[in-house]
């Protein structure tokens, strides 16, 4: 007769030594590609948890089962990532999916800044010391019309870094309509704060008047600041000052205005149908001190950040202690230089990615999707949909596509296990549900990704899985 206590020494005995899984096939095959400590560290572990599973009442592993655990475990650590996924969702600027694909040009100038030593700061022509801002700042100069320009890491560095060497101790006027969080705790008073800079709130949430920060502002005031709702709108009665009155307000006290547009949007979205966004260049023009934006939403190009606007501020900004702590890295530099040049060319419709897939017409996506249709057969449907733009920009701005509905009712689990099925392909494929089907929008999806896409999905609709 056998006690649960007696089978439970008998199960802990039967545990394979650090040695027997070691001299299995897998583990000698992985221990000649990772360092051999470390490899027996992690059977080691495995073989600790397998113990506190048997003193739980599980039967205790074989060294073969022991070591597929391993293997398992090192191959997840040894993978790669970020790894490249099938966006499917048609939200282009996807922040989870690393916001947009970057221009052929623009990864290769990635290539060239990262394959061997470049002049990133080192002036050519006399030998002595450069700035990394020299790549770029023309470029900016000339896009947005301002006088300076600089790039840092991403927005966010580049609003706090403003805020810290323009603002540090002082007041900055800000309409509480304009208080917003970006999304990922990026949230406008939170960033003051940090600054040191003290916020003074004018307003109400719907309407704030030119008139309501010139009352405001006190012998302590550094700046105005306003800030574009990226990310939601407020429709109805409603009322934001514009730049022009905010500038000719900073004017007549000698105040700077600072404005966070967050997308950096060169172009005119009216001409793709969609609702305006600002744009730096009107900021610029408009008279406002220091524009930011983002380099990664609606530029289509690499993390990073900007701040445009008059040559004594951003020079205050660039000497800044900060400057170095969110300084951009020459891998983004060289991409975003590139991106910048489609502009400068006219080519930002057709070379970066982000506007070619806007501006894919309906009926070219409609013929895609039909063409997938006749590819997969069976249980698949064409319809209407939209596509929308993401990424804290434009919201509630969609645009016309035509999706491709998969109908789920032979797959035990339904649409959440085919989007599952679809994220655990070999090429992961994220798209979204529609009225109790899965949907998959081509407008994001790139021609080469067509084949993988295709398997994904008749691998995901199989009844058994
Ligand atoms: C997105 C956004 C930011 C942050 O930009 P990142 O480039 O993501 O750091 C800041 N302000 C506004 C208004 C934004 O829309």
């Amino acid at each position: 007769m056998t006690t649960p206590e007696v089978e439970m020494t008998r199960e802990l005995r039967n545990l394979p030594s650090v040695e027997s899984v070691l001299s299995t096939s897998p583990i000698r095959t992985l221990a000649r590609e990772y360092r051999r400590d470390w490899v027996a560290d992690l059977v080691r572990d495995q073989i600790d948890a397998a113990r506190g599973a048997v003193r739980n009442g599980s039967p205790a592993p074989t060294a073969e089962e022991m070591a597929q655990t391993v293997a398992e475990h090192i191959d997840d650590l040894g993978r790669v990532g970020p790894r490249p996924v099938i966006n499917a969702t048609g939200v282009l600027i996807h922040t989870n999916l690393g916001r947009t694909p970057l221009s052929m040009e623009a990864m290769e100038a990635m290539i060239q800044a990262a394959e061997g030593y470049t002049n990133l700061e080192l002036d050519l022509y006399d030998g002595k010391r450069g700035s990394r801002q020299a790549h770029i700042q023309a470029l900016l100069r000339q896009l947005t019309g301002a006088e300076a320009a600089l790039a840092v890491g991403n927005n966010a560095s580049a609003v706090l870094l403003g805020l810290s060497a323009l603002a540090g101790g002082r007041e900055v006027i800000v309409s509480r309509g304009e208080e917003v969080e970006i999304g990922g705790g990026f949230r406008i008073p939170d960033v003051l704060r940090q600054s040191g800079a003290s916020l003074v709130e004018v307003g109400t949430t719907n309407r704030t008047y030119a008139s309501d920060y010139e009352a405001a502002i006190t012998e302590n005031t550094a700046a105005l600041l306003k800030v574009h709702s990226s990310n939601f709108r407020i429709d109805g009665f409603t009322h934001a000052a514009s730049e022009e009155e905010l500038v000719a307000i900073g004017d007549r006290h000698g105040i700077p205005v600072l404005h966070d547009v967050g997308s950096g949007c060169l172009v005119n979205t009216q001409d793709f149908g969609l609702a305006p966004e600002p744009r730096p260049q009107d900021s610029v023009a408009a008279g406002v001190g220091v524009t930011f934006f983002s380099g990664d939403k609606l530029l289509g190009g690499p993390q990073s950040g900007m701040a445009v606007g008059k040559k004594d501020l951003i020079r205050a900004l660039e000497r800044h202690p900060l400057a170095r702590a969110v300084r951009i890295d020459k891998v983004s530099l060289a991409a975003l230089a590139a991106t910048l040049l489609h502009y400068v060319k006219g080519e930002a419709e057709t070379k970066i990615p982000l506007w070619r897939m806007i501006g894919t017409s309906s009926p070219e996506l409609e013929n895609r999707s039909y063409h997938w249709q006749t590819a997969l057969g069976e249980g698949v449907l064409v319809l209407r949909g939209r596509s929308t733009i993401g990424g804290g920009s434009l919201p509630g701005e969609t645009l016309e596509t035509w999706l491709l509905a998969l109908e789920c009712e032979a797959v035990p689990g339904g649409p959440n296990e085919v989007l599952r099925r679809l994220r655990e392909s070999s090429t992961p494929v994220i798209a979204r549900i529609e009225d109790g089907r899965v949907v998959i929008d081509p407008r994001s999806v790139f021609l080469e990704e067509e084949d993988a896409l295709l398997r994904a999905i008749r691998e995901a609709l199989e009844p058994g899985g």
